[in-house]
C-alpha cells in the first residue's frame, strides 16, 4: 500500500485535507433510501475505518479550524463527515468510530430531528419505489408548469426539477406527493424512525462528533431568495445549537454542488459563524484551499481497493481535469461527479 500512495501522488503533489462524506449506516435496505446509493453496511463502514486509521491521520474540526495556513495539518490528514440526520449514524456510526478513535462532523436538518416529518429525499424515493414514477409527474404536474418535463427517474427529479423550484413551489410538490400516494406522512415518519431524536443529539458530543448545518428542509441553496436564507440557515443553526448546547460553525452543501455556492449564500455563510464550507464534489482539495469550500469524498467503501481509488486516484484526476477547464462553463462530467445523493 505505501507504494501506491507514491504512485498516486505522481498525479498530483497537491492534495492537503482528504474530507469523507457518510450518510445511512446500515444493513436493512428500504423504500426510502432504495436507488439514492446513500446506504453503508455497518460491517464496511467498520472495515473503512480500520483502512482510514491504518493509512491515514483523522482529525477534528476543530484542528482543521487552527490550521490557518494548511501546513500544520499531519500528514494524510482525513476529516470524517455523515450529513442528513440519520438515527444510524448516532446508534451504529458514532460507537464505531469511538472505539477507533475517529472525531467527525454531522451535518444535521433540524426540520427532521424528532421524526415529524419525512426528508425530501427519502418521501421522494418512497413513493417512487412504491406508487411509480407516474404518481411523482403527477406531483409535479401540480405546479402547472407547462415547460414541465415527464421525469423519468429519481436522478432527473434530484439533477434538474427540484433545483428548478422556488422554496414555496418545492413546497406545493412535497405537499401533493403523500397526497397523492395517499400517505400519512407524519405518522409514516414516526413508525419508519429515520432520523435522531432531540435526546440523541445531545449525546454526539460523548462521541467527538461536532454538529454541523445542512439547511432546515434539505434544499438546493441556489433557488433561495436572499431573504430565504435566514429560514433555511439560521434558523438551523440556532435550534441546532438550543437543543445541543453546542456552537454550529460549519455547513455542508445539501446535493454537494459548488452550483449551489452562489456568491451570496458564501456571503451569507461567513456573515452568520460558519467558518468551514463543505461541498461533495468529490475533488481533491490543494494546499491553498479555503475553508471556505473544501471539497469532500463520496466514496465507494464496498472494497478496500476501490476506496483507495476513490481517495486518492480519483479526486486528483477531477483536480487535474477542473485546472484545465478553469474559467469554462460547467461540463456535463463535472455535473456528473458525484453519483450520490447527498
Ligand atoms: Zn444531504
Amino acid at each position: 500500500m505505501p507504494g501506491c500512495f507514491g504512485i498516486a501522488r505522481l498525479l498530483g503533489p497537491s492534495y492537503s485535507l482528504r474530507c469523507v462524506v457518510f450518510h445511512h449506516i446500515s444493513d436493512a435496505e428500504c423504500p426510502f433510501t432504495t436507488g439514492m446509493n446513500v446506504r453503508t453496511t455497518p460491517k464496511r463502514f467498520e472495515a473503512a475505518l480500520a483502512f482510514l486509521t491504518k493509512h491515514y491521520t483523522p482529525v477534528s474540526l476543530e484542528e482543521v479550524l487552527t490550521d490557518s495556513e494548511g501546513g500544520a495539518l499531519p500528514a494524510r490528514a482525513i476529516l470524517v463527515t455523515f450529513d442528513d440526520a440519520y438515527a444510524s449514524v448516532v446508534e451504529v456510526a458514532a460507537p464505531l468510530c469511538k472505539e477507533y478513535g475517529v472525531p467527525a462532523v454531522f451535518f444535521v436538518n433540524a426540520a427532521f430531528l424528532d421524526n415529524r416529518r419525512l426528508a425530501p429525499d427519502n418521501l421522494l424515493c418512497y413513493v417512487a419505489n412504491l406508487h411509480g414514477m407516474e404518481t411523482v409527474n403527477a406531483a409535479a404536474r401540480s405546479l402547472r408548469r407547462n415547460e414541465t418535463p415527464r421525469l423519468r427517474s429519481l436522478n432527473e427529479v434530484f439533477g434538474s426539477f427540484l433545483p428548478s423550484l422556488t422554496l414555496s413551489e418545492r413546497e406545493v410538490f412535497l405537499a401533493e406527493l403523500p397526497r397523492l400516494a395517499g400517505i400519512a406522512e407524519r405518522r409514516l415518519a414516526e413508525e419508519t424512525a429515520l432520523y435522531l431524536t432531540s435526546e440523541q443529539l445531545g449525546t454526539l458530543r460523548s462521541f467527538n462528533f461536532e454538529i454541523g448545518n445542512h439547511t432546515y428542509t434539505h434544499v438546493h441553496c441556489r433557488s433561495l431568495l436572499e431573504e430565504e436564507l435566514s429560514q433555511e440557515i439560521d434558523r438551523n443553526k440556532v435550534e441546532l445549537e438550543g437543543l445541543s448546547g453546542t456552537q454550529v460553525r460549519s455547513f455542508s452543501q445539501p446535493y454537494g454542488s459548488s452550483v449551489d455556492l452562489t456568491d451570496t449564500l458564501a456571503r451569507h455563510l461567513e456573515r452568520s459563524g460558519h467558518r468551514a464550507v463543505f461541498l461533495s464534489e468529490s475533488v481533491a482539495n490543494p494546499r491553498s484551499v479555503s475553508r471556505h469550500r473544501l471539497d469532500r469524498i463520496n466514496a465507494r467503501v464496498d472494497r478496500d481497493d476501490t476506496l483507495f481509488l476513490d481517495l486518492e486516484v480519483l479526486p486528483r484526476l477531477r483536480a487535474m481535469r477542473n485546472r484545465v477547464f478553469r474559467g469554462s462553463s460547467k461540463t456535463q462530467a463535472d455535473r456528473n461527479f458525484s453519483t450520490r445523493i447527498n
